[in-house]
């Protein structure tokens, strides 16, 4: 039995971070169902997730997964990072945090310059921002 598992898994994608993310959402899905009981969008939204986890898990297509999975890493550090300025900024008042618009990575710049030319550490682009 085992063996016969471990044949059927060889070349299979798995999981990664995009399919940890979607088993979440189905985690909120299921728990949102407890409280919309007899709601079919809820229903609905839970087997397309689903589908996609096991479409993804047992896919032997591992360019495609891993493209779309870089992709959600892209955007999910963005958006964390765009997350984490806002608090910072609200906080610090001798700094501006600024997210980099092609890497992402957050820069802290004095307040208070005016328009200014940033210069990303990380991926050596520049910008132009009001501080
Ligand atoms: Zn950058």
């Amino acid at each position: 039995m085992k063996e016969k598992l471990y044949r059927f898994m060889q070349g299979r994608y798995g999981t990664d971070k995009l399919n940890q993310f979607i088993f979440y959402c189905e985690i909120f899905l299921l728990i949102l169902s407890l409280f919309f009981k007899r709601n079919i969008v809820i229903y609905v939204l839970f087997y397309l997730t689903l589908f996609l986890y096991l479409y993804r898990a047992f896919s032997k297509n591992y360019v495609a997964r891993s493209i779309e999975n870089q992709k959600f890493i892209r955007v999910q550090a963005k958006t964390v990072h765009h997350v984490q300025a806002i608090y910072k900024n609200l906080k610090d008042k001798q700094y501006k945090y600024l997210v980099c618009p092609e890497c992402a990575q957050m820069i802290r710049v004095p307040k208070k310059k005016g328009k200014i030319e940033v210069h990303c550490p990380s991926c050596r682009k520049s910008f132009d921002a009001k501080s």
